[in-house]
């Protein structure tokens, strides 16, 4: 194929740039991996628009406005002081405050986190909602802890972030080891140092201290709600369909849940150490018992129906044979030979509810098959939606009903669905919802920053 000359100029720009963040930071595998899939599906926008290469808004835009690294000292049961490393990416503020999650994971470190933060840009943008991308975290490992060292290290952990920190500067959120009893712990802290009530500072709080309704289901409810998108798209649905969710957190839990609330049969999830097969269909209640109030393995299942099988390692899950596979666990966990069984079963569509869950070649695979194919940015955006609806309710001091908040988010994942579509369409990739997805998230952002000045 003879490329036009704005696409020759447009690759060889994203060839230099990235050969720039490769040699900048040459050992930030994940944070390369993201920065590549998104360089690539841009190369549309930048041939057809040159001011993004004139104003160099790819090399401004892959180096993070600040870096945040501290130490968190804490003290376990037997009186023994640790140490872990504390991280705080504020990546782009073009279009709003710094918004994005805490990850507490053994796994967390500058590429995890940078990958992630530069993720979320383009994510917050989709949603339509004025919020920047940024993303911390520590690679502090919350399982086996204590409720007692849970809260030490996460106080500590504040004790140094609320310096940065703010309701118009950077608003923190969960992720993967962060959740609503970590955020309590975080806005009790916060405030007792500041000294103000900030509510909209973080989000995901509790429903009694500002946290929004339906922000606990928003990111697995979000998932299905684009995925019913693009499967109505094509003339299919969740209704009698098999569903396979990886995870056992608040993602997969949710989606789990309105999966099976539109008709379908999940039969499979996980967690690091294993997975379940229940073929008659998971039973939530279980599922939420084990993981939210006992804080427990997934084996667990099997004690209470004993028909279900489990199975050690996390791969093999995506060996069961499904209509649709929503990866709702952690980066890179479908890789190229996954992607093929998955294929070779006969899936018809992958909904990404974690983030980079599909490795570069396992996107590849789906997007050369005919599985319809959902990037993490596009699917799993009804987390952060609903966390900037949280900091309105906090502008407003005020509180949505679960309906209100479940219906803005219903036509936030439409309106996510139909701008990646379109953009997909307008640069030649009808179909392509990462290319879109990137595309109608990145436009947004680049024209601010040029609005705004070399800054
Ligand atoms: N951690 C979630 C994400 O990956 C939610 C972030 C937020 O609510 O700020 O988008």
């Amino acid at each position: 194929v003879v490329k036009k000359p704005g696409t020759q100029i447009a690759t060889d720009y994203v060839n230099r740039v990235f050969e720039a963040v490769k040699k900048r930071d040459p050992y930030e595998y994940e944070f390369h991996q993201a920065v590549k899939e998104i360089f690539d599906s841009l190369i549309p926008v930048l041939a057809k628009h040159p001011k993004y290469i004139e104003h160099n808004i790819l090399e401004r835009m892959v180096e993070p406005e600040r870096i945040i690294t501290f130490r968190v000292p804490w003290v376990d049961d037997n009186g023994k002081a640790h140490v872990n490393r504390g991280y705080r990416v504020q990546f782009n503020s073009a279009i709003g405050p710094y918004k994005g999650g805490l990850r507490f994971h053994p796994s967390v470190n500058a590429s995890i986190i940078k990958f992630l933060g530069f993720e979320q840009i383009l994510k917050n943008s989709l949603t339509g909602l004025p919020i920047g991308g940024g993303k911390g975290g520590s690679d502090f490992d919350p399982k086996g802890k204590s409720e007692g060292e849970i809260m030490r290290f996460t106080q500590s952990f504040m004790t140094e972030l609320c310096k940065y920190i703010g309701p118009d500067i950077d608003v923190p959120a969960g992720d993967i080891g962060v959740g609503a009893r970590e955020i309590g712990y975080m806005f009790g802290q916060y405030k007792k140092i500041r000294g103000g009530y900030e509510a909209g500072v973080l989000t995901g709080k509790g429903l009694g201290f500002g946290g929004s309704l339906a922000r606990t289901e928003a990111t697995g409810y979000g998932t299905v709600y684009f995925v019913h998108e693009m499967l109505k798209d094509k003339g299919l649905s969740f209704k009698n369909s098999t569903v396979v969710v990886s995870g056992s957190g608040n993602v997969s839990i949710y989606a789990i849940d309105k999966a099976t609330q539109l008709g379908a049969k999940v039969v499979a999830c996980s967690d690091s150490n294993g997975y379940i097969y229940d073929e008659n269909g998971l039973n939530l209640e279980t599922i939420k018992q084990i993981k939210e109030v006992d804080r427990k393995r997934i084996s667990e299942y099997i004690k209470e129906h004993p028909h279900a099988e489990y199975f050690e390692g996390c791969s093999g899950i995506w060996s069961i044979p499904c209509d649709i596979a929503l990866p709702c666990a952690t980066q890179n966990e479908i890789d190229q030979t996954s992607a093929k069984i998955l294929i070779a079963n006969g899936v018809k569509a992958i909904g990404e509810g974690a983030n980079m869950p599909c490795t570069l070649d396992a996107i590849d695979a789906f997007l050369a098959s005919e599985t319809l194919f959902g990037p993490g940015k596009a699917v799993n955006a009804g987390g952060v939606a609903v966390s900037a609806l949280e900091m309105t309710q906090n502008s407003m001091r005020l509180s949505w009903t679960f309906g209100e908040v479940d219906t803005k988010l219903h036509e936030i994942m439409i309106n996510i669905y139909q701008s990646s579509m379109k953009a997909a369409e307008d640069y030649g990739h009808p179909g392509n919802l990462v290319v879109g997805a990137n595309i109608a998230g990145f436009v947004k952002v680049a024209d601010a920053m040029i609005a705004q000045g070399v800054i």
